[in-house]
């Protein structure tokens, strides 16, 4: 193949590995030699309050492992540390790119981060390429009949599907050790501390970071898939995959996996791909209602919603001490390990925004600060979703009954005693409620009584929400 540039740089993101990498991918194709860098993002790192935040170690380790499978062909990544805007032409001028490559983000920071960086390298005849590479199709991919983009899941469901099938995933099958790429050592490696942060417990949690571990990490998931739309809202079941994380930093592909479910005829399989959907789904909002991005509700009106923000009660919610296990359990479960299972993020927006009556943006920006798989558009969507102030959200009349939910999917309380070992003594009649059981058990004594009546709340929740809808139709 005619090679139009001499040299590339490909700048990683979120789109943290060597195989099936689109920007990696049509580099090596179109320019001799390709060399790799990832910036540690001053803007970016310099917001993140914790300094043991899981993320840093994370993305740390992976580079490592990356760096370390590039040593092996006598290659290297280099690793920098500031604003991008001046250390990629920086670095572009110094290794004679001439042209750099990467894959799309589509949030708001990433957009225009790009837009500056192209615009500086092509001021220096640097060209800038980009690729759609972290979703199976894009904003402007999946319309109506009439072009729009769709607010409701369902029929987008319906389109994607229908195109997917035709197109297929697009898995780029390349193997990355025949890559032409520069032969050098690089400069620097920074460790945590040089960037400000900590170890973590990241280590001890079972999170893979190495790229074989990881593809273990799909095989595993392919033998269970099958029975993932049975078992994927029990959290103390192995029933989901647990990839979310390789997702948000594309430590996979979105496309390897989701030819696992064009692979695989099952109820399973269907079930799942519909999740890996509702991905894209989310990421076409931000893109088609950027409104999102700015703080505000989907559904405009919902915007005047009167919380009442107690702040005692957050602070109970954030530390699982609300003296309700489900509730509680899940929250411990996020702050002890960065993970929690997807009813569970359902059961305790539910209950912050309509039990609690806190204002959703606060859980939103609670997640951010600790789901290691954090990402703007799948939590701002679950958010608004659960608030029922988002696009094809949970309608607002309908409330979850914190108690029914825990009977329902933790029945005999397992993953309650693993979180709450204060309560593992309970049998599971009583763990789901441990004081309104009559029989005395010193261990549920350190346990909280509950912080609310759900009942009265839920009340208080529906009057918030019609007071809203009133004054909606008033105006009509
Ligand atoms: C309030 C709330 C906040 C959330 N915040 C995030 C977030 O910050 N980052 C995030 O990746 N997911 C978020 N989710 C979606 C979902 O909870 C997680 O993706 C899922 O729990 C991850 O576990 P898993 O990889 O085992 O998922 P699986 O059930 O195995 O699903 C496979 C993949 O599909 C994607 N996915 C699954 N469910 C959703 C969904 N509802 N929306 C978008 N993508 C989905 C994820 O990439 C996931 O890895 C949120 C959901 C809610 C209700």
């Amino acid at each position: 193949m005619n090679k139009i540039h001499k040299k590339s740089l490909v700048w990683l993101r979120r789109d943290l590995r060597l195989h099936d990498n689109t920007a990696i991918f049509n580099a090596s194709n179109e320019t001799s030699l390709v060399t790799l860098c990832f910036v540690f993002d001053k803007n970016i790192l310099d917001q993140l309050n914790d300094p043991e935040d899981r993320r840093v170690e994370f993305i740390k380790t992976i580079l490592d492992d990356i760096r370390s499978n590039l040593n092996s062909i006598q290659s290297d990544i280099w690793i920098l540390y500031g604003d991008p805007l001046t250390e990629i032409p920086k670095l572009a001028s110094k290794i004679k790119a001439d042209a750099v490559y990467v894959n799309r983000d589509y949030e708001k920071y990433g957009v225009l981060r790009d837009e500056k960086v192209k615009s500086i390298l092509n001021e220096d005849n640097i060209n800038f390429y980009s690729f759609k590479d972290q979703v199976l199709f894009e904003a402007d991919e999946i319309l109506t009949q009439k072009e729009a983009p769709y607010s409701v899941f369902s029929p987008y469901r319906n389109n994607h599907l229908s195109k997917l099938t035709i197109t297929g995933s697009g898995y780029l099958n390349y193997n990355y050790k025949k890559i032409t790429f520069e032969k050098f050592i690089s400069e620097k490696n920074y460790s945590l501390n040089d960037l400000g942060f900590k170890k973590t417990n990241l280590s001890s949690i079972a999170i893979s970071t190495k790229a074989d571990d990881i593809q273990n990490q799909i095989k595993d998931f392919k033998t269970r898939i099958d029975k993932y739309d049975r078992l994927r809202n029990f959290p103390a079941i192995k029933g989901v995959s647990y990839l979310s994380v390789h997702n948000r930093f594309g430590t996979i592909s979105i496309r390897e996996i989701a030819d696992i479910c064009l692979n695989t005829i099952s109820s399973g399989s269907k079930s799942w791909l519909n999740e890996l959907i509702w991905r894209d789904f989310y990421f076409q909002i931000i893109g088609n209602f950027p409104h999102v991005q700015d703080g505000l509700t989907f559904k405009e009106q919902y915007n005047n919603l009167q919380y009442e923000n107690k702040l005692s009660f957050f602070d109970a919610w954030k530390n699982g001490m609300t003296g309700f296990p489900i509730v509680d359990s899940a929250m411990r479960q996020l702050n002890q390990t960065g993970f929690m299972h997807n009813r569970l993020r359902m059961i305790v927006a539910s209950f912050l925004t309509k039990d609690l009556l806190i204002d959703w943006r606060w859980g939103e920006q609670y997640f951010k600060d600790k789901l290691i798989d954090y990402d703007f558009s799948a939590n701002n969507g679950g958010w608004q979703w659960a608030a029922s102030v988002g696009c094809d959200a949970q309608p607002w009349f309908r409330i979850f009954n914190p108690l029914l939910q825990s009977k329902k999917f933790d029945p005999e309380g397992t993953f309650i005693k693993k979180y709450i070992p204060e309560l593992s003594m309970l049998d599971k009649k009583t763990i789901h409620d441990p004081h309104a059981s009559k029989a005395d058990n010193p261990s549920k004594n350190s346990y909280p009584h509950p912080i609310i009546d759900h009942s009265i709340q839920r009340k208080k929740a529906l009057e918030m929400f019609e007071k809203v809808n009133n004054v909606v139709k008033k105006q009509h």
